[in-house]
């Protein structure tokens, strides 16, 4: 039940994060149609490394750690097969293939929720020290 929530909060938190992200930006990403795919694979590696770094901190059991495990990486296979399925499709001539300058973008823009204040280097996990530049990292953290 604790961990449940510890999930939805992550993913909350994870969610908000990109939404912000999304309205900050100067011109909206284009979209594919695999981007909300690629995106969502995006976040389930993210969430796989939150899993993993608390885990390693000891904030989770064993069983609580394998357990949301296997259900990111079962959601993650259910991802890739929609994505494999799409490009498919795409391939079949059923979905118009985007153009070449829409395809990049979104797997690429891994969602970094720690940003040094110094160097404005990023990382998926809170440092206290910046790996980039060395300085403290005050981390707002959810
Ligand atoms: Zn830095």
């Amino acid at each position: 039940m604790v961990l449940t929530v510890a999930v939805l909060i992550a993913i909350g938190t994870i969610v908000f994060t990109l939404f912000v992200r999304r309205q900050d930006l100067p011109e909206p990403a284009p979209v594919s149609p695999t981007a909300h795919l690629e995106e969502r694979k995006a976040q389930i590696y993210e969430n796989l490394r939150d899993l993993q770094f608390e885990y390693r901190v000891g904030k989770l059991s064993d069983h609580d750690y394998q357990q949301t495990k296997l259900d990111l990486q079962r959601e993650l296979a259910a991802v890739m097969a929609e994505i494999d399925r799409v490009k498919a499709e795409i391939a079949a001539g059923k979905i118009p293939a985007p153009a070449p300058e829409l395809v990049k973008a979104p797997a690429a823009r891994a969602p970094a929720k720690f940003i040094c204040p110094s160097c404005k280097a990023e990382f998926a996990q809170p440092l206290k020290f910046c790996g980039e530049c060395g300085k403290p990292m005050k981390v707002a953290q959810a």
